[in-house]
């Protein structure tokens, strides 16, 4: 039996081993590494892909991280936030094409205002569905009384980023002052408040290692992490660490990042994994490639148009509604494509989390 071979067969791996699986260059191994990671995704969580329409509602940010295009500093950015009407225009699109969830995504604020704000939001949103949306949050870090404020309003999964594990390149890409200690504190305050947590790391930072990443993957088990949302690193030309990047390449940063996902589902199992929206900035059949090796979950951008071209975190990001909403159809092909069907009108909740959940249930 070959190396790569025993590996995949071992029950526990050790970093040694995930080491060795992210280093893979032979295309054979690679892709008989996704095919693993596929067939794994398969039999521990079927042939669904879920869908979680997107809506990036406001790129207004007070945090000023080194690598994001809507940095608090990026003064080229036109700042919007949408209106309630247009949210919830979008959110029951979503609802009528049989979405079964949305993402609800912004910049970083937490002043008493945008708390309500959202508060209202997440209420609309479930009263328009009679309660059916499955909602997930993403808008950084917050206080416990706030997450446990907006879990009762209805949201029920929370998407933060830790950005990376290793404390010397968190500090790096972000100004002084921000610790990756808030970071993981916020994220056990959102698994204190109930919600499926969600997390996840961007990939091929520079001056990131390849166990850096392993580190990254053993962090994600041992916080018992139920959902992951990890992607490339693709600079943005007005940020301070685009001028860190040195020759930089899509196909090999697209290729790493597709090892990270089949890593993470070997590792992790039963997660839910998602196929990001920056892997289809790298390529247009990026998003197919992630649901081929082990990711389950994909997040559709109906943002409205107007809006999408200023919530560009990063160079190339594709744009979405305009033909999503026309063509819904070419969304099918793609995930027909990858062999699998969309788990319609379903939350499609990450099975790890009834799992970790189960025990605390039943003492209830
Ligand atoms: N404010 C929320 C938060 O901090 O979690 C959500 C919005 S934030 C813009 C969403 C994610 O975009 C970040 O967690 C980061 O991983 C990703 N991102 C930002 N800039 C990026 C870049 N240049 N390349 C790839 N991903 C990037």
């Amino acid at each position: 039996m070959s190396r790569l071979n025993s590996i995949l067969s071992k029950d526990n791996l050790s970093k040694k081993d995930l080491i060795y699986l992210l280093s893979l260059s032979d295309e054979k191994d690679i892709e008989e590494l996704f095919k693993w990671a596929n067939d794994l995704t398969i039999r521990n969580l079927g042939n669904e892909v879920y869908l979680r329409g997107l809506i990036e509602f406001s790129n207004v940010c007070s945090r000023d991280c080194k690598y994001c295009g809507i940095r608090k500093s990026n003064g080229k950015v036109n700042r919007y936030t949408m209106e309630n009407s247009e949210i919830i225009k979008a959110a029951r699109w979503i609802y009528k094409r049989g979405f079964g969830s949305l993402v609800l995504q912004s910049g970083e604020r937490s002043d008493s205002r945008f708390i309500e704000w959202v508060d209202h939001i997440l209420k609309e949103i479930k009263n328009i569905s009679n309660g059916e949306l499955g909602i997930t949050l993403s808008v950084g870090e917050q206080t416990q009384e706030t997450y446990k404020q907006w879990f009762d309003s209805g949201a029920h999964r929370y998407l933060l980023r830790v950005e990376t594990t290793n404390q010397e390149l968190y500090q790096k890409i972000h100004p002084a002052g921000y610790q990756l200690n808030q970071r993981i504190e916020a994220l056990e305050r959102i698994q204190k408040c109930h919600y499926q947590v969600g997390t996840g790391v961007m990939i091929g930072l520079p001056g990131q290692t390849i166990e850096d990443l392993a580190d990254d993957i053993i962090f994600m088990k041992q916080k018992d992490i139920d959902m992951i949302g990890m992607g490339p690193y693709i600079p943005h030309d007005n940020t301070p660490m685009a001028k860190l990047v040195k020759n930089f390449n899509p196909e090999k940063q697209l290729q790493l990042a597709l090892k990270m996902i089949a890593v993470t589902r070997i590792y992790l199992k039963d997660v839910n994994i998602a196929s990001t929206t920056a892997l289809g900035a790298l390529d247009q059949k990026g998003k197919r490639k992630g649901l081929e090796c082990g990711a389950n979950v994909i997040m559709p951008n109906l943002t409205p148009d107007k809006y999408q071209k200023e919530y560009k975190l990063y160079a190339n990001k594709p744009e979405f509604l305009a033909s999503l909403r026309k063509d819904f159809k070419a969304l099918k092909s793609e995930i027909k494509a990858a062999g699998k069907n969309i788990g319609f009108n379903k939350w499609g909740d990450s099975p790890h989390y009834f799992k970790r959940t189960k025990k605390e249930r039943i003492e209830n």
